[in-house]
């Protein structure tokens, strides 16, 4: 952990600040790092970062390409105590703060197999012809992935995804609270919402499986369902998100994208020509453009707060850990910021000076 006169001056900072700092992080190795940094919970585990593992990615690839129920469920059925594991590791490292669970968000292109290898090999496993599985893997190819089968989508498309990882988080928090009483409040997030609609079918599903568990085990275990905002709409419709929402969290990269039009993946082509002519001060990527984006953030927070007073929101992109957009955060009133865990040091000093520069 952090010691000597910069801990001082950082527990000076949080008697100061107004923000709460988190972080983002998928690992118990991460989430411990930013623990000792000061972090005060998870603000975005991305849980599409634990599917890549060399042992997984077999069982992933299955439950992408399944063409029946069956074929995904056996799928599922394999990676659901792996995923139950993964929740416990963060939930201890938690130490009992807040954890915020982000349902699988994927690139689904990331995903699929592309070595003729790797065809045949999951072809045989899942008992199919090598032809109809490429044909199948020719199927899923999307032009634009970003915009595409991602976020809630695929859980729609696919509830079974969404039971599962309910079943992990739900069922890790159970394990823990009875093996050891240490208390954890899940909060579950879903991704890339932009119409109420895909949250009420997804909480629905959520709240079944969860409260049925719950019921079963015998335990009180509170947890929440909340959303992330990083599609315009949702900004622009918070309002009517937040009847669903228990807490909003801002995903600044998809809104900065979206908002823009520029491509998260490739803006980095043009991105330079644009400072160096004066067309953009900075990268909007790096620093909250606060008068167009950042409006989407303000007005996304004051209209879900006009129907949920106590909305608790927060922001995840990468702007969380950039002391000009953190003072924005600030100003606009959010509850809290989560960066990567080397930023948690300058978050919570930034957050500070915004209040102190602020008041
Ligand atoms: C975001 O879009 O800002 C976000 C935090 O999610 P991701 O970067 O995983 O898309
Ligand atoms: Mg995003």
């Amino acid at each position: 952990g952090l010691e000597g006169p910069l801990a001082k001056l950082l527990d000076w900072a949080d008697e100061v600040k107004k923000l709460g700092v988190r972080t983002n992080a998928d690992t118990p190795r991460d989430a411990t790092v930013a623990r000792e940094f000061g972090a005060q919970g998870i603000g975005l585990c991305r849980t599409e970062h634990m599917f890549f593992d060399e042992e997984r990615i077999p069982a992933v690839r299955q439950m992408i390409v399944a063409k029946t129920l069956e074929q995904r469920q056996a799928a599922l059925d394999k990676l659901l105590p792996m995923q139950k594991e993964d929740f416990k590791g963060l939930f201890k490292a938690m130490e009992g703060y807040p954890v915020t669970i982000r349902l699988l968000d994927p690139p689904l292109h990331e995903f699929l197999p592309k070595e003729e290898e790797d065809i045949k090999s999951l072809a045989e496993e899942m008992n199919i012809s090598y032809d109809e599985l490429k044909s199948t893997v020719e199927e899923l190819h999307e032009f634009n992935p970003m915009m595409g089968h991602r976020g809630c989508r695929l859980a729609i498309t696919y509830p079974e995804i969404a039971v599962m990882q309910t079943k992990a988080i739900i069922g890790a928090a159970i394990e823990l609270l009875k093996e050891e009483g240490q208390t954890v409040i899940p909060e579950i997030m879903i991704p890339l919402v932009g119409h109420i609609n895909e949250l009420k079918y997804l909480k629905k599903i959520i709240v079944d499986t969860a409260d049925a568990m719950i019921k079963e085990a015998g335990v009180e275990l509170n947890y929440k369902v909340g959303t992330m905002i990083e599609i315009p709409r949702a900004a622009l419709t918070a309002d009517e998100i937040a009847k669903e929402a228990e807490f909003f969290s801002f995903g600044t990269n998809d809104l900065t994208q979206m908002t823009f039009g520029f491509s998260r993946d490739d803006y980095g082509k043009f991105v330079g020509d644009y400072v160096e002519k004066g067309i953009l001060e900075v990268d909007p990527f790096q620093k909250l453009d606060r008068i167009g984006v950042g409006q989407l953030v303000k007005m996304g927070t004051e209209r879900g707060r006009s129907t949920r007073p106590d909305l608790k929101v927060g922001i995840c992109g990468e702007h969380g850990g950039e002391p000009s957009s953190v003072e924005f955060c600030h100003l606009v009133g959010l509850d809290y910021v989560s960066c990567s865990p080397y930023r948690v040091p300058v978050a919570r000093l930034a957050a500070a000076q915004a209040f102190l520069k602020n008041k």
